[in-house]
């Protein structure tokens, strides 16, 4: 099983981002930390020490933006109850500039990755996006967490920036590139509801800069990762060989995940099927009851057949056709023999031996492809 930690809380508010998060009183911090710290010993008396723990994610909203006490006690609350495997991974997102002095505090507590987030080394494009940080914090950053001892990085960048010149996304990848971090996730800015960018832009959801120049400088950024020795093992994210995110992994092959804080979502199994919840999205209600939920729902067999088939497509090496059989005890031509001989036809996918993965055709229509998998 797979933890994540939800920190909603951010020094300010991204131009784009969607994310459950925001700004908030420093007091608030510490009476979330103790609610967090009930809802994580509340649910171990259900899933206990039988279940070993593979991976931990601090996410959020910025993780770092706690002391490094608060977050141990949270880090705390989950060996104290969970079992962890020896090599479990630990990962921590962080702003550049509230990482600021923690980074041998984090290391201390035992995370073994960190995923700072950078997005863009011009400082236009980093205004633009209404972040806090400058490169200049970004490297300092970096540099300090390769000196206090972390070997596993992730850099986050964006592409399809409102004025990002080819020129300008590529001194961004050939930079952070420079710098060899095992791991980079590059997204591309979309418009979402109830951002500032929604608002500026209207009712356009989607790549602001048009899909034809998304796509194109998704595909530069794909290849120039390459070139440099990234594998691209999911449409948005690369790494050196072993350094996939075993955390974000699990997300796609479905491996049972505990969410814990504000609008987690959790996925467990159960013997009537997967239990798919969402904690409340309430500040003040999750504050007095960590466990209240906003929705749970009894996944069926359908569901959770669809859902292994376009997560599993996230990925590169697609879905293993041999153990959804081996899972669901159907194969996925005898279920979806008409789609699949269309998507193949149209050059969308392709059917080994084995396994059905996206083409480079099949991933700028990713979305096209899932939705024909949902029955
Ligand atoms: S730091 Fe991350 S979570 Fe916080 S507002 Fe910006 S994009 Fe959203």
């Amino acid at each position: 099983m797979e933890i994540y930690v939800h920190i909603p809380f951010c020094a300010k508010k991204c131009n784009y981002c969607d994310f459950l998060s925001g700004p908030a009183d420093e007091k608030v911090y510490q009476l979330y930390v103790d609610a967090l710290v009930r809802e994580i010993e509340g649910h171990s008396r259900q899933l206990g020490r039988q279940t070993t723990i593979e991976t931990v994610y601090f996410g959020g909203g910025t993780p770092s933006i706690l002391d490094v006490s608060q977050i141990k006690s949270i880090y705390d609350a989950i060996r104290s109850n969970y079992s962890l495997a020896a090599d479990t991974e630990m990962t921590i997102e962080v702003n550049p500039c509230s990482a600021r002095g923690k980074l041998p505090g984090l290391r201390e507590i035992g995370f073994n990755r960190i995923s700072i987030g950078l997005q863009s080394i011009h400082q236009r494009e980093l205004e633009y996006l209404g972040r806090i940080h400058s490169f200049d914090d970004f490297l300092s950053c970096y540099i300090d967490a390769r000196g206090v001892g972390f070997r596993n990085i992730n850099v986050d960048i964006m592409t399809a920036i409102p004025g990002q010149t080819d020129q300008m996304l590529s001194e961004t990848v050939s930079e952070v590139c420079r710098l060899e971090p095992e791991h980079i996730s590059a997204y591309s800015l979309m418009i979402e509801k109830g951002t500032p960018f929604y608002e500026q832009f209207g009712d356009v959801e989607g790549p602001v800069v048009g899909e034809e120049t998304e796509r194109r400088l998704y595909w530069m950024t794909v290849d120039m990762l390459k070139e440099r020795g990234y594998k691209h093992y999911e449409i948005s994210n690369f790494s050196k060989p072993g350094f996939e995110s075993r955390h974000n992994i699990g997300y796609w092959k479905r491996v049972p995940y505990l969410g814990v804080g504000l609008g987690a979502s959790s996925c467990l199994a159960s013997p009537q099927g997967d239990v798919r919840s969402r904690n409340t999205t309430s500040l003040e209600k999750y504050l007095s009851d960590p466990f209240a939920k906003e929705e749970s729902s009894t996944l069926s067999k359908d569901e959770m057949m669809e859902e292994t088939i376009y997560l599993g497509l996230r990925m590169m090496e697609g879905v293993r056709t041999d153990d959804f059989e081996k899972k669901f005890g159907v194969s996925v031509r005898s279920l979806y023999s008409d789609v699949i001989d269309d998507l193949v036809a149209q050059g969308l996918v392709y059917e080994g031996s084995g396994s059905l993965s996206l083409s480079d055709l099949g991933i700028d229509y990713g979305n096209h492809v899932f939705a024909q998998f949902l029955r």
